[in-house]
């Protein structure tokens, strides 16, 4: 009987989510927001002084299947910036517009081993690698990715973005204007790196401009309905199974989870892939994505974040559910 059930549970995993019930898929979702809904361990991000004033008992799980069904668990109301999340779809966008290998070529896709703002990172690729062996995922390669977009205006460029990110989400998205202020006064760190991007000639022109509408793009606001859309978007082939709009090219996705693969934790990137097997994001605002390709994008919001940077209680729930649900690629019965 044991055996029997074993079975079963890798052959729903072999077949897709379609094989698992709604109950079982909620069934999922429900325990982990009850396992750690009085987890108190983490502290908010205070190094963008508007992070530390959100509420930090905020936690909401959304899972969306990539025939679009959502499922959801907690509080899918609030809201938080999408910090660093934004990175995979800025990354995205310029592969839709200039192809596979723009990002390849003119920033990385290799992990740098080292803080997401590292100044080192960047100095030590061109100094002892010679170039582009970086990541769009890091700030400095995140906001050279910005600076690639295509637009002439600040506003053209913007405009195009917010509107690339609503698409995979939805919903028409907005930014929080106390966040984006609160970082606009606080990012001298990253204007330094956009500068330096600029100096080895990564960014080809208007450094500065790139550095405000990248932290314009992190202080975009999202639930954690938007943000399972969005990773469900990534899972269903570049189309958002909700709206059933084809948002990116199916071509480009290889490369954006295979980026979230191997940076999408920060140092703990690594880790994170072992336990799950799944290409994830996290941001400083306390989201994460993580995408079970050719399944479902699942989002849990949770602002306190462990010394790594990564939300505490949406990498345990998304790490029960996903495994709860077969979702590790890796994992398959032998012939
Ligand atoms: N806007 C943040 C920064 O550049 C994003 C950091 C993050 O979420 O990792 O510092």
């Amino acid at each position: 009987m044991k055996i029997l059930v074993i079975w079963l549970a890798f052959a729903g995993c072999a077949a897709g989510a379609a094989e698992w019930s709604d109950a079982q898929i909620q069934g999922a979702l429900n325990a982990a927001y009850a396992k750690y809904r009085d987890l108190n361990e983490g502290k908010n991000a205070d190094y963008i002084p508007a992070l530390a004033k959100v509420d930090a008992k905020i936690y909401g799980i959304a899972l969306v299947t990539a025939e679009g069904k959502v499922y959801t668990a907690g509080d899918v109301k609030s809201q938080v910036s999408i910090q660093s999340i934004s990175k995979v779809f800025t990354m995205a966008k310029v592969m839709e517009e200039q192809g596979t290998e723009a990002i390849e070529k003119r920033i990385g896709v290799d992990p740098t081993g080292m803080r997401f703002n590292s100044i080192v990172a960047v100095e030590w690729a061109q100094k002892l690698l010679g170039g582009p062996e970086i990541n769009p995922l890091v700030n400095p390669g995140a906001i050279t990715a910005t600076s690639m977009l295509a637009g002439e205006t600040r506003e053209g460029i913007w405009n195009s973005l917010l509107g690339f990110y609503s698409e995979c989400a939805g919903r028409r998205l907005g930014v929080d204007k106390e966040v984006f202020e609160s970082e606009s006064a606080t990012n001298q760190r990253n204007q330094a790196i956009g500068y330096l991007m600029y100096a080895y000639e990564f960014i080809k022109k208007e450094p500065l401009r790139a550095t405000d509408i990248y932290t314009e793009q992190c202080s975009v606001s999202v639930n954690a309905k938007d943000l399972a859309a969005m990773a469900a978007t990534l899972a269903n082939g570049g189309k958002n199974p909700v709206t059933g709009r084809q948002v990116m090219k199916a071509e480009i996705i290889p490369g954006v989870l295979a980026v979230m693969a191997i940076a999408g934790l920060y140092d703990d990137s690594g880790k994170w892939l072992y336990h799950t097997g799944l290409p994830a994001k996290s941001g400083v605002g306390g989201g994460i994505i993580a995408v079970a390709p050719g399944r479902f994008g699942i989002a849990v919001i949770s602002p306190p974040l462990d010394a790594a940077g990564n939300s505490v209680r949406a990498q345990k729930a998304i790490t029960d559910i996903s495994n709860a649900l077969g979702a590790n690629p890796y994992r398959v019965l032998p012939r």
